[in-house]
């Protein structure tokens, strides 16, 4: 199946299915003629488990691979800096490409360095995580400062996405959970339909389906893109893609990267959010059932013992989508339907008490 993209910068094709990544050759004969040289930038993880298979695909390229660390250790400035000198020293131009290959992480560095690469060179993504179903689409890229999560970074579409889902079959348990995070999110702010299917159909995380995974992924896509496409630079209504990521980011960084996935930060942080909603703008909504069901699917529902809420209280205010002292929080007024709510630090700090109990 394919989802066109459009963005104001930019429209492109998202291509999914078994077999997808297959489509590369073809793909780069047609769009990109006077290709130079591809640069792959990778992770360990997925270079050992998949790169032959990616490379097959490109037979005759000669392409030049980086190898990022896993995880958040990928989106250093050091990692980086590195990959620019590996483009460099290879004599990568202007009409060189970037290919992504791996999951988020990847994504958001390699976007990163085909954006700042000579102001800017093609890329595309070849995503191998469920998450990235999230990530891969939109356009927004990034590393990490010490200080704060994807503060360094960009608007920068790709010029396609090539979603092949025999990959994801590789995925441990802890990283299907973070990407399904994401499908749950892209349901509840969006499409009351869409949850309730996935709360009668996904019940274990064990043992989908392809059926199963590849309708998930498409609807968590086309649900994106409806928000990409009304504000690529997420002036208005793409905030609302930040759905349990103001206190997710927060325990993310409190955590440190590596105990927690993202996707299972951002669901505390959408418990958290629910309870808001139903608290402030009396969201109509069963938390309990909420909670039963996704601990059947493995989730933590609660923020972990001994993290300090001050702690994580400085992390929302740090939040790049804050202003002053109040913390802007996306809650729901129903399933489908979002809204922005400034909360000031003393109630969130009761609210954060209130939760831990
Ligand atoms: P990731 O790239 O770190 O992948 C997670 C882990 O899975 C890594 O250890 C990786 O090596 C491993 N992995 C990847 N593919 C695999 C496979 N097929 N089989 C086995 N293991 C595999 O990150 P992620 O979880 O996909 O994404 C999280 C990152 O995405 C975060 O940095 C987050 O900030 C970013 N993100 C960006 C956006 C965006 O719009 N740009 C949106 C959401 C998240
Ligand atoms: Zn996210």
């Amino acid at each position: 199946e394919t989802i066109r993209i459009h963005t104001e910068s930019k429209s492109y094709d998202v291509l999914i299915g078994e077999g997808a990544s297959k489509e590369i050759g073809p793909f780069l004969t047609k769009h990109f003629p006077d290709l130079t040289k591809i640069f792959i930038i990778t992770d360990e993880t997925v270079a050992s488990l998949h790169l032959e298979k990616l490379l097959v695909s490109l037979k005759g390229w000669n392409p030049v691979v980086f190898t990022a660390p896993v995880g958040e250790k990928a989106k250093t400035f050091e990692v980086y800096y590195e990959a620019l000198s590996r483009a460099l020293e290879n004599r990568l131009d202007r009409k060189s490409l970037v290919l992504s290959f791996g999951g988020g992480a990847v994504g958001d560095l390699s976007g990163f360095v085909a954006a700042s690469f000579m102001r800017g060179i093609p890329f595309i993504q070849v995503p191998t995580t469920i998450l990235a179903h999230d990530s891969a689409v939109g356009g927004k890229v990034a590393i990490n400062h010490p200080l704060g999560k994807n503060m360094i970074g960009a608007f920068y579409q790709p010029e396609a996405v090539l979603y092949d889902l025999t990959f994801l079959k590789s995925l441990p348990k802890q990283e299907i959970r973070s990407g399904f995070a994401e499908v749950i999110k892209h349901a509840l702010i969006y499409d009351q339909a869409f949850y309730d299917w996935l709360q009668m159909n996904i019940d274990n995380l064990d043992s989908l389906t392809m059926e199963q995974l590849s309708y998930s992924i498409i609807k968590g896509i086309k649900i994106k893109k409806e928000f990409v496409a009304k504000d690529e630079r997420e002036t208005g209504v793409r905030a609302y893609l930040n759905f349990g990521h103001t206190l997710g980011h927060a325990i993310e960084a409190e955590m440190g990267y590596g105990n927690f996935t993202h996707g299972e930060a951002v669901m505390i942080g959408m418990v958290f959010a629910l309870k808001l909603s139903i608290g402030m703008l009396g969201l109509s909504f069963d938390l309990n059932k909420f909670i039963e069901w996704i601990e059947r699917l493995g989730f933590e529902t609660n923020l972990p013992p001994d993290l300090s809420l001050e702690r994580l209280h400085t992390r929302m205010s740090q939040d790049k989508k804050s202003f002053g002292s109040s913390i802007r929080f996306v809650l729901l007024e129903s399933v489908g339907k979002p809204k922005m709510q400034e909360i000031s630090g003393d109630v969130l700090v009761d609210k954060l008490k209130s939760f831990c109990l």
